[in-house]
Order: structure tokens, then C-alpha cells, then sequence
């Protein structure tokens, strides 16, 4: 008898992690694998933070049983996420109109809120930016909802189209679910400005919408206070409205799966009803989040040494992706390239869109072993001082 899965197609690669696969099968030593959402030390190495390895030490020589923790994870790690996010003093935060979840990573955090908001809303739509990370349209997809875009990213400024992006918003019908980057967006690190976001939020509440906001990469633009401009807007505006949150970055924690869903409600009453329907999503699904990651940040962001220690490292990271952000334009200029690369240094978070075209890209792999997103996308943060000029000659050559 056939097998019952005789019929069962493969599935296209994941276009990221094929270009992983590639870099990895290539046997040149020169290689650069820019393709990746990861930030490297200048050795070009994943670094462990030495906040993270000290918070660590203490957990293991405590060794803790490893019973279940709560559906919606540890009440100490739930109450620093939301501090983080919104600051320990907010107003949000003091009338308990928060509920926070811990998370497998933003992306946990996103799909967990995407179920929930599939029993809230049923008909609703999902407006992502244009384009988004590649993984939001296919996340929400799978949680049954439609996903359509608004514009974002304008090519011939490099920057946002943001009256396109107004446009859009005003368009859409009421109780549309908006996927918002709050910072550092991704691909494209083009940000709208705290004035912009304003008037975002001002269309969101005309238009009854509802924003959920997708935090990666708090840190990697101005700093932790800075980069949460969006957040403070939103919770000024008295709307309600979703935030997934990772630590995969700002941590570099990113196989422990560590983030956040935080959901702002109308009231403390309000917001225990929807914790309690929260739960039922997580315990269907997988019944209560793991325990160390979250247990680690935790214990670093409640430490005063620690948090301190986490901060420089979180600004060291930032401040080295500018370095390679303001060495890579002027390596090209030295280079005589023509076009005007200043744009790089105003993008914000980990990544470029270099505005190389798919054919580039191509060469880029095919003759120098150098690997980036067929968009044209890089990853600054996989720059360093080694192999930065390598990659300028490159650039340099495919663009003549
Ligand atoms: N959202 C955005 C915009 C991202 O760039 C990423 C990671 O690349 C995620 C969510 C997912 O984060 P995590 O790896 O914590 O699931």
C-alpha cells in the first residue's frame, strides 16, 4: 500500500536560511555571509553577553528544579518586560491595564497574539508594511487572516513614503489589525520619525484600527528609552493595542527564544478577562513557556550591576554597527564609486537595503563569495574591521 504521504509536495526553502545553507557549502575563504539577521562581534563571532553569562552562573550553581512555570510564564520576568517597554514609572503600567506573556521569541509572541486576535475578530484584515520581515505575512497568514500591505519603504529616497503609508492607513476599514515596526524596521531600516508616529496614531484612532507593534531590536537604533517612542505615543493615546517583544537581539539570546507578548487594555478588569482567553491560546498550544532565557533576563534586567552591565553592552553593539555603517560608505567612497551611499549611515538597527539590484547580489555571491538578500538587503551588524574592505572591493566592482 502508498504511503500517506506519497502525495506530499516539497515545500520552497525558506529563502534566508537557504542562503545559509549556500554560504555554509561554500568553500572559499574570503567568504561573507551578510544574508543573516544576527549580530556579530568584530571577531565575527555570536557574542555572549558577559550580563547574560553572569546571570547565568548564578541560576546554575542555584540549580533550580525545573518545574512548570505559569501558562503565561514568570510574573518577574511579565512585570520587567513590561518596565522595559513602557518604562517602570507608566501610568499603563501602575493601573494594571497591561497583561504581559512570555513568549518563544517575537515570533512566538507575534503568532500567540495572532491566534487571540483571530477569536476576537474573525473577519479582520492584516496590514503589513511594504515590505516587511519576510516572515510576517505567512505568520498571520497561518493564523487565518487575510494580509494585505501599506506602502513603507520609498526606493528613490531611500526613506519611508509616509504619505503613501497615511494613505493607506485612512483606507483601511475599522477594526484592521496594523502591523507596526517600532523601531529599526526590518529590511529596510527606514524609520518614521517621533512627529510621524504621531500622526499614525492619530489615523489609527480616527479609523478604529488596532496597532500591533513589533519590538526586535529595542537598543539598536538610540538606546532603550529612545527607540520606545512609538510605545510611549501609543500608550499616551489611551488605545488599546498589542506589542510583541525579543530578546533574541538585544540579548543575544536568540536560541533560548525569549520575548514577549504585552497587550494593552481599557481597564484592570478588562485586561484579566483577556489574560484569561491569552491562557487559553497558550495552553493549547504550548501549555507554558521554558524556563531559563526568561529567567535569565529577568534576573539581569532586576539587578542594578547587571542591567547596568547589559546596557553598555546593548550601546556597545549599537555604537560598532554605526562604526561599520560610516566605514562602509566612506571604503566605497575611497573607492570612487559614485553613487551616494550616505544613506547607510541614516538607516537604523542591524540592517541595510543597499539598493543593489537582484543581479548584484548575484555577482556579489557568484564571483566574491559575498552573501546578501536578493532585495538587496545586508546585515551591517555581520560587518567588521576584517572583512569590510573586502566586502567594499566587492560592492565596488559589481557596481562598475
Ligand atoms: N520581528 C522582526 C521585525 C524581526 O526582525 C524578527 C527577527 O528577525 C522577529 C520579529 C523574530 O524574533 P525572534 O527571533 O525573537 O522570534
Amino acid at each position: 500500500s502508498s504511503s500517506i504521504f506519497a502525495a506530499v509536495e516539497m515545500a520552497p526553502r525558506d529563502p534566508i536560511l537557504g542562503l545559509n545553507e549556500a554560504f555554509n557549502a561554500d568553500t572559499r575563504a574570503t567568504k561573507v555571509n551578510l544574508g543573516v539577521g544576527v549580530y556579530f562581534t568584530d571577531e565575527g563571532k555570536i557574542p555572549l553577553l558577559g550580563a547574560v553569562k553572569a546571570a547565568e552562573k548564578t541560576r546554575i550553581e542555584a540549580a533550580p528544579a525545573r518545574g512548570y512555570q505559569p501558562i503565561e510564564g514568570a510574573a518577574a520576568y511579565n512585570n520587567a518586560v513590561a518596565a522595559l517597554l513602557f518604562g517602570k514609572d507608566s501610568a499603563l503600567l501602575a493601573n494594571g491595564q497591561t497583561i504581559t506573556i512570555e513568549a518563544l521569541g517575537g515570533t512566538g509572541a507575534l503568532k500567540v497574539g495572532a491566534d487571540y486576535l483571530k477569536r476576537l475578530l474573525p473577519n479582520a484584515t492584516v496590514y503589513i508594511s511594504d515590505p516587511s520581515w519576510e516572515n510576517h505575512r505567512a505568520l498571520f497568514e497561518s493564523a487565518g487572516f487575510p494580509v494585505s500591505n501599506y506602502a513603507y519603504y520609498d526606493a528613490a529616497t531611500r526613506g519611508v513614503n509616509f504619505e503613501g503609508m497615511l494613505a493607506d492607513l485612512r483606507q483601511m476599514p475599522a477594526q484592521s489589525i496594523v502591523v507596526l515596526h517600532a523601531c529599526c524596521h526590518n529590511p529596510t531600516g527606514a524609520d518614521i520619525t517621533a512627529a510621524q508616529w504621531e500622526q499614525v496614531v492619530a489615523v489609527i484612532r480616527e479609523r478604529n484600527l488596532i496597532g500591533f507593534l513589533d519590538m526586535a531590536y529595542q537598543g539598536f537604533a538610540d538606546g532603550i528609552k529612545e527607540d520606545a517612542v512609538a510605545l510611549d505615543l501609543f500608550a499616551a493615546s489611551g488605545l488599546q493595542f498589542l506589542v510583541s517583544s525579543s530578546f533574541s537581539k538585544s540579548f543575544s539570546l536568540y536560541g533560548e527564544r525569549v520575548g514577549a507578548l504585552t497587550i494593552v487594555a481599557s481597564s484592570k478588569e478588562e485586561a484579566g478577562r483577556v489574560m484569561s482567553q491569552v491562557k487559553r491560546v497558550v495552553r493549547t498550544n504550548y501549555s507554558n513557556p521554558p524556563t531559563h532565557g526568561g529567567a535569565v533576563v529577568a534576573a539581569v534586567l532586576s539587578s542594578p550591576e547587571l542591567r547596568q552591565q547589559w546596557e553598555d553592552e546593548l550601546a556597545g553593539m549599537r555604537l560598532r554597527i554605526r562604526e561599520m555603517r560610516k566605514s562602509l560608505v566612506e571604503k566605497l567612497a575611497a573607492r570612487g564609486v559614485a553613487q551616494d551611499f550616505s544613506f547607510v549611515i541614516k538607516q537604523r538597527g542591524m540592517f541595510s537595503y543597499t539598493g543593489l539590484t537582484v543581479e548584484q547580489v548575484e555577482k556579489l555571491k557568484t564571483d566574491f563569495g559575498v552573501y546578501a538578500v536578493g532585495t538587496g538587503r545586508i546585515c551591517v551588524a555581520a560587518l567588521n574591521t576584517k572583512n569590510i574592505d573586502y566586502v567594499a572591493d566587492a560592492i565596488t566592482a559589481v557596481l562598475k
